[in-house]
C-alpha cells in the first residue's frame, strides 16, 4: 500500500499524542479543541484512543441528541447506504416524499426544502424571504431588509457572518452582504422600531445557544410573531440548536406559543450521522421558488431522508423530548445547588443548560479541561460560560453519577 495511507479505521493506530500533533502540522487550526482523542461514542458516552470514558455533555452542539451511534439511525444508514445512496434532484427518489409528510406532520408545515448544514438551512431562508418580499409583498427591487439579533449564531458563511456582532465570527472576512439590520435581543421595542415597509423578514433564535444559552424575556417572541403578523413580516426561527427535543418540546417555540413561518431545522435532524437540514413553511413564502432557482447537489439524497426518518422517529418513539424536560428539570436543579461563588448563573430549558461564572473567576476553559479529567465532556463559550448539553437519552442514574465531578470542580 502507498505509504500516504494509514490502516483503514477500526483499532486506534496511534497514540492521544500522536493524534493531536498530525492534526497540529497538518490541520487548518480554525478550532481549539481539548487535547482528547475520540474513537468510539454509544448512547451518552464516548471513549478515547487510551480507552478512556467520558460522558458527552454537548452532544456535538446538539447534532446528537438521540444519543451515538443510536442502533435505529445506524440500521436505517446501512440499509439505505447499501441499497441506493444519491440520485440528485434531476431524478425523484423514494426516501425524501416520505421524509417530507413524516417532517411535516410533525411540525405542522405545510413545506419542506432539504439542505444539508444548518448555514446552508439558513442561506435558503434568507433567499426564500428576500424572493417573497419582492414578489409578494411588492418591496422595491434591491431594498429588501432583514432584521437579526444581537450576539447571533446562525453559522459560518459570508452572508450570516455578514450580521454577526462576534468580531471573532467577521473580522478580516469583509465586504458583506447588505440588507440587514440587528437589533438587541430580546428587546421588543426595538425589534418593533427596526421593522419598515421594506422589511421582509426577522431571523431569530429562539434560545441564543452559541452566545451562552440566552433565554429572551417572557412575551418576547410572542411580540415579535405578532409584530411581523401586522407588519407582513416573515418570521423565521433558527431552531438547528434548540430544536428536535433539545429544549423538552420538539420545537422551542411551542414553550412561547408561537408558530414560525420558516423554521430551520438540522443537527439532530440526522441523529449525527450525516449533515441534514431544512427549511420548514408554511405554503405561502415556500411557492416563490421555481425550479432551478435554488439547489444542491446533496439536498434531499435518499440516504439523508432515510436516515433523518430514522432519526425523527426514535426521538418521538422513545419519548426522548419528554425525557429532556423531566431530566433537564432534574439536572438544573442540581447544578443549582451546589454551592459557589464562582458561579454568576445557571439557566436553562430542558437539557439545554449553561452556567456563567464570573468574569474574573478563572475562565469556563480551565473548568472543562478539569471536568475532562473526571470524565466529563463540555466545552467552553465566550469565555466564561459552560454549556451542559448531553444526549436526551441520558437518564437519571447517569446524571447521578456526573454531579460530584460538577460539585468538585464548579466551586474551583
Ligand atoms: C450550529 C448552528 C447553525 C449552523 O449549522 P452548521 O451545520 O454548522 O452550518 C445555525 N444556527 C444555529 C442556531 C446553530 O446552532
Amino acid at each position: 500500500m502507498d505509504k500516504a495511507f494509514n490502516a483503514p479505521s477500526g483499532r486506534p493506530v496511534r497514540s492521544t499524542k500522536e493524534y493531536i500533533a498530525l492534526e497540529d502540522t497538518y490541520g487548518a487550526s480554525n478550532y481549539k479543541p481539548l487535547d482528547v482523542v475520540l474513537t468510539r461514542g454509544e448512547g451518552v458516552y464516548v471513549w478515547d484512543v487510551e480507552g478512556r470514558r467520558y460522558l458527552d455533555c454537548l452532544s456535538s452542539y446538539s447534532a446528537v441528541n438521540q444519543g451515538h451511534c443510536h442502533p435505529k439511525i445506524l440500521a436505517a444508514m446501512t440499509e439505505q447506504a447499501a441499497k441506493l445512496s444519491i440520485t440528485s434532484r434531476a431524478f425523484r427518489n423514494d426516501q425524501l416524499g416520505l421524509l417530507y409528510e413524516e417532517l411535516c406532520a410533525l411540525t405542522h408545515s405545510h413545506k419542506m426544502l432539504p439542505m444539508n448544514s444548518g448555514a446552508e438551512a439558513v442561506e435558503t431562508a434568507l433567499k426564500v424571504a428576500r424572493k417573497w418580499g419582492y414578489e409578494v409583498k411588492g418591496v422595491p427591487a434591491g431594498a429588501a431588509e432583514i432584521v437579526v439579533a444581537s450576539e447571533n449564531f446562525h453559522g459560518r458563511t459570508l452572508a450570516i457572518v455578514g450580521f454577526s456582532t462576534d468580531p471573532g465570527s467577521r473580522a478580516g472576512f469583509g465586504p458583506f452582504a447588505p440588507g440587514f439590520r440587528i437589533v438587541p435581543f430580546g428587546d421588543a421595542a426595538a425589534l418593533e422600531a427596526a421593522i419598515n415597509p421594506n422589511t421582509v423578514a426577522v431571523l431569530l433564535e429562539p434560545i441564543q445557544g452559541e452566545a451562552g444559552v440566552i433565554i429572551p424575556p417572557p412575551g418576547y417572541l410572542k411580540r415579535a410573531r405578532a409584530l411581523c403578523t401586522e407588519q407582513r413580516v416573515i418570521l423565521i426561527l433558527d431552531e438547528i440548536q434548540t430544536g428536535l427535543g433539545r429544549t423538552g418540546t420538539l420545537l422551542a417555540e411551542e414553550h412561547d406559543g408561537v408558530e414560525a413561518d420558516l423554521t430551520l431545522v438540522g443537527k439532530a435532524l440526522s441523529g449525527g450521522f450525516y449533515p441534514v437540514s431544512a427549511v420548514l413553511s408554511n405554503r405561502e413564502v415556500m411557492e416563490v421558488l421555481k425550479p432551478g432557482e435554488h439547489g444542491s447537489t446533496f439536498g434531499g439524497n435518499p440516504l439523508a431522508c432515510a436516515v433523518a426518518r430514522a432519526a425523527l422517529r426514535v426521538l418521538i418513539e422513545e419519548d426522548m423530548i419528554g425525557n429532556a424536560a423531566r431530566i433537564g428539570a432534574y439536572l438544573l436543579a442540581a447544578l443549582k445547588n451546589i454551592r459557589s461563588n464562582r458561579i454568576k448563573e445557571i439557566r436553562g430549558r430542558g437539557l439545554m443548560i449553561a452556567v456563567e461564572l464570573y468574569p474574573d473567576a478563572g475562565g469556563a476553559r480551565a473548568d472543562a479541561e478539569a471536568l475532562m479529567q473526571r470524565g466529563i465532556l463540555c466545552k467552553e463559550t465566550h469565555g466564561s460560560i459552560l454549556r451542559i448539553m448531553p444526549p436526551l437519552v441520558i437518564t437519571r442514574d447517569q446524571i447521578d453519577e456526573a454531579l460530584p465531578a460538577f460539585n468538585a470542580v464548579l466551586p474551583g
